[in-house]
């Protein structure tokens, strides 16, 4: 089952279920997943496993198992509350073994949500899984990209390099610190819709603000990301997977290898000290590019809207908004901008860590999943709509940089042996900051619903 999209609607649920009356607008916040408990304990089971996004097709793959039975199981496919697909599992080798199920669907281009139906001989039809899926969003990579996507490999240790060349097994990489070299195992991807960077790491730490550390957080909100895309069926991958350094020019090289329709570097601002009424985000956009700027928009407007919703003490310089930022040569500022110019690239500033209020906000349970959903909800609206979006940009010449970024005295994690890496302070701030708050721990103990029949 689904968390609650945002706080107020988690806000709403729980308080529907604390109050003796539901009231009637509040059943259509409650899922109609009815858990295998109560009356349903014992019935069949069923989980989807993977949504896989073709053109005008989604690929839905499911498990279903009944631990009192090797018999076959009904199942019914729902996509938007409609059934679409119906069938019945092979027999199991043993009573209790999950069976897996494959099921392609054609459907209009677009969100949808599929929702998995299981028969049960006692107790009729119940929903045991959704999942929001989107059909392959339209490509909006350029040929001269597409053609020149060399594919990245996912080393043994986790680590992301880029491909030069080589052939399968005997890949020619680029280190994370810029040497060449080869590898020889690995998982090769040739291309990805969206590339997530982590801002920072390794002796790179960026800001800092009550205990957290940006590289920290950057890295948690990007996994979350990818693990929330990947979830709809689209393809993501990460240029940074652990607490070690990567210049910015291997992050971009990364990127163009693997021709996303969208990069986008996760960051958590420092700085300023100007007290203001709404969030400071800022997010810069790749100069020239009519999508980064179309993207960075509406991601503005996306990110300040969810933020909008809590009662803090905001802090913001005059570059919020969605902006391009030059050098004095007239080049992006930005190397994720700069080296990789034919990839359409943003770079988000979510809050500033380095405000206190905004540091303790971004502890509170279910924020860095929160920024995760902002963001997957821009994307798709960038991808399915013609949206402007809103900003306060504008464009401005500014060189001052931190100066980080470069290949001086960077060394390479290692590419072979996992245990050599660590994700840093990030595994217990994602404990901390993904923790569901214990009002939905009480949900399916308290929902006994049962599934309303479907005409
Ligand atoms: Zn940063």
């Amino acid at each position: 089952m689904r968390i609650p999209r945002s706080p107020l609607a988690a806000a709403f649920v729980v308080a529907a279920l604390i109050s003796p009356i539901i009231p009637v607008a509040a059943q259509d916040d409650i899922p109609s997943l009815a858990p295998a408990i109560g009356p349903w304990l014992g019935a069949p089971r069923g989980t989807i496993t993977q949504l896989a996004a073709l053109e005008g097709e989604i690929v839905v793959d499911f498990t279903v198992s009944d631990r009192d039975s090797a018999t076959r199981i009904d199942y019914e496919i729902l996509v938007d509350g409609r059934r679409a697909a119906s069938g019945r599992t092979l027999r199991p080798d043993e009573v209790g073994e999950a069976v897996g199920v494959t099921r392609s669907l054609q459907l209009t281009p677009g969100l949808h949500e599929i929702c998995i139906r299981l028969e049960d001989r006692r107790l009729g039809t119940r929903t045991v899984d959704c999942q929001r899926g989107t059909t392959a969003p339209p490509d909006r990579v350029t040929s001269s990209l597409a053609d020149g996507a060399t594919g990245a490999v996912v080393a043994p240790s986790g680590v992301v390099v880029p491909v030069t060349g080589g052939t399968p097994g005997d890949w020619r990489i680029t280190t994370p610190c810029g040497a060449p070299a080869t590898l020889s195992a690995g998982s090769f991807v040739p291309r990805a819709r969206v590339v997530i960077d982590p801002g920072h790491g390794g002796s790179e730490s960026g800001a800092w603000g009550q205990g957290i550390i940006e590289k920290d957080l950057n890295l948690v909100v990007s996994n979350l990301l990818v693990e929330e895309l990947r979830s709809l069926g689209i393809t993501a991958e990460l240029t940074r997977t652990a607490d070690y350094r990567v210049p910015i020019r291997t992050r971009a090289d990364i990127a163009t290898a693997l021709a996303p329709d969208v990069f986008i570097s996760v960051h958590h601002n420092g700085g300023a000290r100007r007290a203001s009424s709404r969030p400071g985000t800022e997010v810069f956009y790749a100069n020239g590019s009519a999508e980064s700027e179309r993207l960075a928009r509406i991601m503005y407007e996306d990110m300040v809207d969810a933020l909008d919703d809590f009662d803090v003490a905001w802090v913001s310089t005059v570059n919020e908004g969605a902006s391009v930022r030059l050098r004095d040569d007239g080049m992006d500022l930005y190397g994720i901008h700069r080296f990789s110019p034919d990839v359409n690239s943003i770079i988000t500033e979510f809050v500033y860590l380095s405000n206190p209020p905004e540091a303790a906000l971004m502890l509170r349970p279910g924020m860095a999943q929160l920024e995760a959903e902002v963001i997957v909800d821009a994307l798709l609206r960038w991808w399915w709509t013609d949206d402007a979006g809103t900003s306060l940009g504008r464009r401005f010449t500014d060189s001052s940089s931190t100066g980080t970024g470069g290949f001086d005295g960077c060394t390479d994690p290692s590419l072979t042996n996992p245990a050599s890496l660590s994700i840093g302070r990030a595994q217990r701030l994602v404990e901390d900051l993904t923790a569901e708050p214990e009002a939905f721990v009480l949900l399916p103990a308290l929902y006994l619903g049962t599934d309303p029949d479907l005409g």
